[in-house]
């Protein structure tokens, strides 16, 4: 179990395995927040303190949902609008440098193809 944790520690998330991978993508929004995305199954991942209240932001075709710490505003995850899809994105930059420096970072086309360039 790894965790990932906002700047000020009010979120956090537990993971049950450290990603293998991580997606930098160049869409609009990702490319602005600068973030890393491990992608798993909602059920991999706890949210702690659970329910602890995040801010969002929800755009586009609102089908999922940006997740922000109310206190230091570092981006922890994506969730789905929808709670029958078995993905979301985890902030991989919240992990230790440690654990994210072992996952391939792969490069996304998303302002673009949807596809991975590398
Ligand atoms: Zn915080």
């Amino acid at each position: 179990m790894i965790r990932a944790s906002c700047h000020c520690g009010a979120v956090c998330l537990e993971i049950a395995v450290p990603p293998t991978e991580v997606t930098e993508c160049n869409c609009s929004i990702c490319r602005r927040y600068g973030v890393l995305w491990a992608y798993y199954s909602p059920s991999q991942v706890r949210l702690v303190p659970a329910g602890v209240a995040t801010d969002t932001y929800i755009w586009d075709d609102r089908s999922i949902a940006f997740h922000r710490c109310r206190t230091c505003g570092c981006v922890t995850h994506w969730a789905a609008i929808d709670p029958g899809r078995d993905r979301m994105g985890v902030n991989a930059r919240l992990l230790d440098p440690e654990a994210l420096a072992r996952a391939r970072v792969r490069h996304l086309d998303g302002a673009g193809t949807e596809e991975y360039v590398d």
